[in-house]
């Protein structure tokens, strides 16, 4: 415990008595404190605490019982114990008057150590007891203190805890551990219908407790169940418990609330919900048709927009669409970027309409296009287009106005009809041709037979009067070959009999021709050369006599190309599985112009040409499966290619011919 400080006062005129005293009472105990006079003893009690004064009677100023009446006076100094030291003898007077000035003791000079010090140490003993008196005591109050704040808090908290309860809708009950009730609140008579000593047990109103304990329960401190009411019908709850322990005992605070609402609230939220939800089932299987129908519209207008624009792509015909507003082409088809020449549509759409348009039809593109762009109708038209090559086709042009992306625009169809006419041309040339052949071969006949007999006796004139030269025979003579030549080339026109085919070697039906041509072509100082393969021979299918007529019209008309002479060439070349014949001249050529109508009948620029020549070679070439080329330029010559099938084995029946 704690210890208090001892201080003592001693109180004397003379230092040496002063000293004396501090001898005597030297302790570690003591805090030994010296004052010479009166007033300055008066000082340190106002400052100090003091177990003891010692004090001298006999002082000057203040002596020491005025000292220790003033000490007295003072309320916190009135219990200070004072040991009076005196040198004067001991009598009744001063006794009495130190004793009233409230002295404890006396002590009369010269004193005896012991007892002085016997004698504080008895004051100091009264002084520490008191010192803890007092402290207790000071303790004792704070305590007192506290446990009253304590008080009138529980006090509080308790008023609070019952207003709680009261007012609570809630039953709140304790209860002991075996479920029997020890209190209940306003609130449970309400609930249960019960009077408030009819409550006995929890089991009562709370069924689950028959079965269940209710350390059980509390394991689980909030739960639902059923409570049943005194008139029998029952109700949800949810029931909180709360384990107290008081004085050794298991208590228990169970509150009990009634959710009936909160369940009907939570069963009308799940009915809503359920409606809300078969609603939103009912929308969503809508929603989902629909978005499958969309699907498959979207998939079958992919499909039909697919297919339509392969079959746009595709389609024999060129289709164009051209914007009216500006004259854009806006699309073109695969055949159309093909037939104008082009790889990708962009070689086609980068360029203006009319520069494929033929120069003799952009006056006919133009004016029908104004006329479409105004509403009127126009029908289809043929035109002539240029290719991005340059070549020219023929064209069937159809205009139909149409809105693009709302803008005016004409969907062009085209068709090229080069090929067609081509073959209609070709179809009429060989009507005129096999008209012009039947005709030629039935006149040929007739005239042939008069004319055998006309130059049988023009001979005989010459015969019977050999010395009567008559100048006009030989003209006679000479002009009626000249027919016989004209009806021979007719004859030729008549469709050659294919039993009549036989195996012809080409090499020697040259030579043979050449030599019979010889003549005619030194008259006219021409060399004619014949370049192949030495002892190399060449086999084809077909008739002697035509090919004979077919290399006889081509050498005719070399020798006539060239009036001043010069040299004609023939070359054969066997190919594995043609052979090839050239006949090539010095020549006046054949115009550019001129070539594409050579070999139509009767087609010449000679003063006395028949214009049947090569017509008559064509049929009888294209009758041996063969074909023939002319390349010519203007006076640079000419070159006839002839191309046959070869035969390379010679079947039994036929026979070699050999000149
Ligand atoms: P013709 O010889 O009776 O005129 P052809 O059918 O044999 O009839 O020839 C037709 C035309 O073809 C000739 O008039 C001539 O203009 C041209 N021709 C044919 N062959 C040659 C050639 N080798 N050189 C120049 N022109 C030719
Ligand atoms: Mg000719």
């Amino acid at each position: 415990m704690e210890k208090p400080t001892i201080n003592i006062l001693m109180v004397d005129d003379r230092p040496e008595n002063l000293q004396a005293l501090e001898a005597v009472l030297e302790s570690s105990d003591y805090e030994l404190i010296k004052a010479h006079s009166g007033e300055e003893a008066l000082k340190w009690v106002l400052i100090r605490e003091f177990a003891v004064i010692l004090m001298d009677v006999q002082m000057p100023g203040i002596d020491g019982f005025e000292t220790a009446k003033l000490i007295r006076a003072r309320k916190k100094s009135q219990q200070i114990p004072i040991i009076f030291i005196t040198a004067l003898t001991q009598t009744q007077d001063y006794a009495l008057s130190g004793y009233s000035a409230g002295a404890i003791d006396f002590l009369f000079k010269p004193f005896n150590p012991f007892i002085l010090k016997s004698k504080v140490e008895g004051f100091v003993k009264i002084y520490i007891s008191q010192w803890e008196l007092q402290k207790k005591n000071e303790l004792l109050l704070r305590r007192s203190a506290e446990l009253d704040r304590a008080n009138s808090q529980l006090k509080k908290s308790e008023s609070i805890a019952r207003a709680i309860s009261e007012t609570s809708l809630d039953t709140i009950c304790t209860v002991d551990k075996s479920g029997n009730i020890l209190s209940v609140n306003q609130a449970a008579t309400t609930m249960f219908g019960y009077k408030e000593d009819e409550f006995d047990h929890l089991s009562k109103m709370i069924p689950l407790f028959q079965t269940q304990s209710l350390q059980a329960s509390s394991l689980k401190l909030m739960f639902e169940t059923t409570a049943n009411r005194k008139n029998g019908t029952s109700f949800p709850v949810e029931i909180q418990l709360n384990q107290i322990i008081e004085a050794d005992q298991d208590l228990y605070v169970c509150s009990i609330r009634d959710i009936t609402e909160r369940k009907n609230q939570l069963v009308q939220l799940e009915k809503l919900v359920e409606k809300r939800t078969e609603e939103l089932r009912v929308i969503n299987t809508h929603l989902q048709r629909e978005i499958q129908e969309k699907l498959e519209m979207v998939k079958f207008a992919q499909i039909s927009e697919e297919k339509y624009r392969k079959l746009v792509d595709h389609s024999p015909l060129a289709i164009v669409v051209l914007e009216l507003g500006n004259n854009k082409w806006s699309f073109i088809n695969e055949t159309g970027i093909k037939m104008l020449g082009g790889t990708t549509s962009n070689d086609i759409l980068s360029k203006d309409l009319l520069h494929f348009v033929h120069p003799d039809d952009h006056g006919l593109v133009k004016d029908r296009l104004m006329k479409i762009s105004k509403g009127e109708r126009v029908g289809t038209v043929e035109e002539k287009f240029v290719r991005l090559d340059g070549e020219v086709i023929d064209v069937e042009v159809s205009l139909i106005p149409f809105d693009y992306f709302d803008n005016p625009a004409v969907h062009i169809v085209i068709r090229d009809i080069t090929e067609i006419k081509r073959t209609q041309e070709y179809i009429s040339q060989s009507e005129k041709l096999s008209v012009v052949g039947e005709l030629a071969a039935g006149i040929a006949h007739e005239i042939r037979n008069p004319l055998t007999s006309l130059r049988g006796f023009t001979q005989l004139l010459v015969h019977k009067d050999e010395t009567t030269s008559n100048p006009y025979v030989p003209i006679m003579l000479s002009e009626i070959d000249r027919i016989n030549t004209i009806v021979g080339e007719l004859l030729l026109l008549a469709k050659p009999n294919q039993e009549d085919f036989r195996t012809v070697e080409i090499t020697d039906l040259l030579h043979t021709v050449i030599i019979l041509m010889n003549t005619q072509a030194n008259l006219h100082n021409i060399e004619i050369k014949f370049a192949c393969e030495k002892h190399s021979k060449s086999m084809i299918h077909g008739l002697e006599n035509k090919l004979k007529q077919v290399f006889i019209n081509l050498i005719k008309n070399a020798i006539e190309a060239m009036p001043s002479g010069g040299e004609i060439v023939i070359q054969l070349t066997q190919f594995h599985d043609h052979i090839s014949i050239e006949i090539k001249d010095e020549g006046c050529g054949i115009p550019m112009d001129i070539l594409s109508k050579v070999g139509q009948p009767f087609f010449t620029t000679k003063e006395k040409g028949t214009g049947l020549g090569l017509m008559v070679c064509k049929s009888i070439i294209e009758s041996h499966q063969g074909t023939m080329r002319i390349k010519s330029y203007k006076n640079n010559g000419t070159t006839v290619i002839l191309d046959f099938p070869i035969l390379t084995q010679a079947t039994n029946s036929d026979e070699l011919i050999h000149t």
